[in-house]
């Protein structure tokens, strides 16, 4: 360890040169894990119905814990579902050091350094994911040393973010299982449910969604999200179906990469359309927001490499009027979402929750922003427990 401590320090001298934060802290140790999160009942949905993936066992949680000379710290994860965690945690693993003797603040300079050090397998899919527990630590710093809730620091349109809930909709769970769980995320304070379809039988599909309806009211907040696996055929006949329904949206109609079918069923459709969650970079929602692809943008800060590309992605969006709805992540996003120009939805999964000591809070359909500085997390016993792999660069301060 002694080697990568001398040349983290000359390699600090060496970047204050020229540098208008000479005096600046310095990052002087990282640590990544990989743990596994398993879930109490394995999820299906839409994928799983049409034999496409297996049913939803755990899931991977890559963490980076960064310290400065100074002693400030901060926290951030990346995260798969099913196969590709151990490939995230490796390449995070060989691009740490680039982090070793830089100034903490100068995030952007030290995303362009992370994305070039793994440039020759992309910048996108697993490439940025391995960015992605670096930036949000980064940024879950920032604000901890400005000593506000990162919301505040990027800026915030508001102090709560109107919420739904996912995890009680899946496909595995039998429809009166389903109706009791919406009873339950509406005492707790939720302010919308959503129900996944795409099943292969779409008959079945109408049938969960007109009970969910009816025990709802009609004018709860209510989606549908079908996972990618209708075709457009299927998708334009199915939306005129559910039009009666008063969503507030419908998600992943088609696949994630069809630019041209969403544009044409958001054009078709009265009842608002939403996808984003499988991409991976700046770039490829760029083209989705270009091409009129959707009425929700969905973009998930883990998966596109970040909370830095994330932001590039709500100025686009919002400049183009899209609304935003993040996927997945709620103790990121939450932050994310308080600071869009347009009302957002936030997506509410409990299953992160034992990762952390520290817990959201819900009331009256909203998501509170805690007073806790940065994200407002740290990790739990429980979190180092389920940690199977460790590795760290530089020497805590
Ligand atoms: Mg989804």
């Amino acid at each position: 360890m002694s080697s990568v401590n001398s040349s983290a320090v000359s390699y600090a001298k060496t970047q204050s040169v020229g540098n208008a934060t000479e005096s600046g802290d310095r990052i002087v140790w990282v640590n990544l894990s990989l743990a596994f999160l398993p879930l109490a009942t394995p999820v299906s949905d839409a994928k799983v119905l049409t034999g496409r993936q297996k049913p939803l066992t755990e899931v991977a949680i890559i963490v980076a814990e960064i310290e400065t000379r100074d002693g400030f710290q901060g926290i951030g994860f990346s995260y798969s579902k099913r196969a590709g965690g151990q490939g995230i945690y490796a390449h995070a693993c060989e691009i740490a050091d680039a982090l070793i003797g830089e100034d903490p603040n100068d995030i952007d300079k030290i995303y362009t350094k992370l994305l070039w050090a793994g440039a020759s397998v992309g910048r996108s899919g697993m490439a940025v994911q391995a960015i992605s527990p670096f930036d949000i630590a980064l940024w879950d710093m920032k604000a901890r040393r400005a000593q506000l809730p990162l919301a505040k620091l990027l800026g915030a349109h508001r102090d709560s973010v109107q919420c739904y809930n996912t995890s009680g909709g899946f496909l595995h769970t039998p429809l009166d299982q389903v109706i009791k769980n919406v009873a339950i995320s509406r005492e707790n304070g939720i302010g919308g449910i959503k129900l996944k379809v795409g099943q292969p039988n779409t008959a079945e599909d109408l049938r969960r969604l007109t009970a969910v309806r009816q025990t709802l009211g009609d004018d709860f907040p209510l989606m549908v999200d079908a996972n990618q696996q209708w075709d457009r055929e299927t998708a334009i006949r199915m939306g005129r179906k559910m039009e009666q329904f008063n969503l507030v949206w419908i998600e992943e109609p088609l696949d994630a990469y069809d630019v041209e079918g969403h544009a044409a069923l958001t054009a078709a459709l009265d009842t608002p359309i939403a996808t984003g969650e499988m991409l991976t970079s700046f770039r490829e929602h760029e083209q989705l927001i270009l091409g009129n692809a959707s009425d929700f943008v969905q973009p998930d800060a883990p998966r596109v490499g970040g909370i830095t590309p994330f932001l590039q992605i709500m100025d686009l969006a919002a400049r183009h009027g899209r609304k935003l709805a993040p996927h997945f992540a709620m103790e990121i996003h939450i932050h994310l979402a308080a600071a869009y120009p347009i009302e957002p939805w936030l997506e509410h999964f409990e299953w992160l929750n034992p990762l952390f000591n520290e817990q959201l809070e819900l009331r009256d359909g909203r998501m509170l922003i805690s007073d806790r500085h940065g994200l407002g997390f740290s990790l739990s016993e429980q979190a180092r427990r389920w940690t199977t792999l460790t590795h760290s660069v530089g020497k805590r301060p």
